[in-house]
């Protein structure tokens, strides 16, 4: 059978490599350039995920988002090209709850993860990252983070799936997907690029995650089915730290961070070649949110138009006062002694406004509401159209395996949970069509 795998990223690379190994003639398509041993850079594969989010159409330039109703749209980062995310993402690797798992019926997700290519390992000593270091100390309860490493370099999914099978597949990078195409019955027969070539295939998978799914979905006229509803992420907080040792970061970018389920502190070490290098953040995550009513709409029926993202954050009062929660924690921690002798100011924003701004619970709640962050976790704006397995109802031969296919958003960074999910579904579909052949 001809399967049409559309993106290549955490998802995509995990069905794509197993349907290959099935037997499946597989056509990846993916919007970005290729990711290949011989045009692998440092900057992908090394400690700083600032350089690998700057590495030349690793993201979805343009694309931005609303966080809250009142807020400004600004940027948005999602992964492009071979490795999608999963190339410029800051390598936490965490399974997550699997008692949340198992509410939406998924009781086998522990193989699953097993099954998982891309391998993970800690930091050593030497990587861990000053702020991380101080966070260390400060709290006892903190911890290097498992990363999707192997010894000391990114290992992007397309390493991992796609690399030892590239002779069996046929990739397509720099190849944006316009539409799936249907036959009169509404089953896919495969896709339109942006530049009009129609593709054929027998089935289609997108796999093109939590913003452009939904938009392909929507381009192709699935329009009145849940389509691009349900949006959720990680409402976040950063508090930006003046260190008083100029001298700039030297280990990973994240390297330890404190899970306080549901909250999670992950110290940034530093900020990227732009900005000074005595600045670091220490991030403060809300990983169980309760709001999850964001939104992907089209902006046009033009496939170069970025869609227009509102993640509706904080929405739900409970969620604000559990992030509320979390910084009082996160300024206690700050105001500690490790952090107390390294840290010369400390910011709730980025035009030096003092943390003296957040003087009381409501001053918390109001700066959280204007300038509260997103933690590039998209997930769960295809849950309301899909069936089992990430089935797209009404539609036969069109399936969806990525982080729009969460039932609700993983307690935890969504990649590995990702990666999980695609094991999952492509199992099933394999399953499913070697039945029907039988
Ligand atoms: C900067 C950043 C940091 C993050 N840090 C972490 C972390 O430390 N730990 C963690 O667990 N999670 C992290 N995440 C989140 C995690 O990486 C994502 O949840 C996960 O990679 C999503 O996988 P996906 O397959 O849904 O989408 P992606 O991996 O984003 O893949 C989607 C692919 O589809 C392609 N595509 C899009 N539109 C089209 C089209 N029209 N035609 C063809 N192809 C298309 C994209 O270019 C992309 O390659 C981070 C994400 C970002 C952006």
């Amino acid at each position: 059978m001809k399967w049409i795998v559309v993106g290549a990223g955490s998802a995509g690379c995990v069905v794509a490599r197993r349907l290959v190994d099935a037997g499946h003639h597989v056509v990846i398509v993916e919007a970005g350039p290729a990711l290949r041993p011989t045009t692998m850079s440092p900057a992908i594969d090394g400690a700083d995920s600032f350089e690998a989010l700057a590495s030349p159409g690793r993201v979805h330039t343009g694309l931005i988002a609303r966080r809250s109703q009142a807020g400004e749209r600004t940027p948005y980062l999602r992964g492009r090209g071979e490795g999608g995310s999963s190339a410029v993402n800051s390598m936490v690797a965490l399974r997550g709850d699997a008692q949340l798992y198992e509410s939406w019926g998924w009781t086998d997700t522990g193989a699953m993860f097993e099954r998982v290519l891309v391998p993970i390992e800690r930091p050593r000593r030497s990587e861990i990252g000053r702020v991380a270091r101080l966070l260390l100390d400060a709290d006892d309860r903190a911890r290097p983070a498992p990363l999707t490493r192997r010894a000391g370099r990114r290992i992007t999914t397309a390493e991992a799936y796609l690399w030892p099978v590239l002779p069996a597949l046929t990739t397509m990078p720099d190849a944006p997907v316009d539409r799936v195409e249907f036959d009169g019955s509404g089953a896919a027969v495969g896709v339109r690029l942006a530049d009009g070539t129609r593709v054929d295939a027998d089935a289609v998978a997108v796999c093109s995650g939590a913003i452009h799914t939904p938009a392909i979905l929507l381009r192709s006229g699935l329009t009145d089915r849940g389509v691009g509803t349900g949006l959720s992420d990680h409402p976040a907080a950063a508090l930006t730290l003046q260190l008083r040792d100029p001298s700039g970061a030297s280990g990973l970018t994240t390297s330890v961070l404190l899970d306080l389920d549901p909250l999670q502190l992950l110290p940034v070490d530093h900020l990227g070649d732009a900005a000074p290098p005595d600045l670091a953040v220490l991030l403060v995550a809300l990983m169980r949110p309760q709001s999850a009513s964001g939104t992907v709409r089209l902006a046009s029926d033009d496939p170069s138009d970025h869609p227009l993202v509102d993640l509706d954050l904080l929405a739900d009062d409970r969620d604000v006062e559990r992030l509320c929660d979390g910084v009082a924690v996160a300024l206690e921690l700050l105001r500690s002694p490790p952090f107390d002798a390294s840290v010369n100011a400390l910011f709730i924003d980025d035009v030096g406004t003092s943390d003296a701004a957040l003087d009381s619970r409501s001053a918390i709640a109001d700066w959280l509401r204007r300038r509260g962050a997103d933690y590039v976790h998209a997930s769960s704006s295809m849950a309301g159209a899909l069936g089992d397995h990430g089935r797209v109802r009404g539609h036969e031969r069109l399936v969806v395996a990525d982080a729009s296919a969460f039932p609700s958003i993983p307690n935890v960074n969504t990649h590995l949970p990702t990666m999980m999910l695609a094991e999952r579904f492509v199992q099933e579909w394999i399953d499913t069509d070697a039945r029907r052949s039988a």
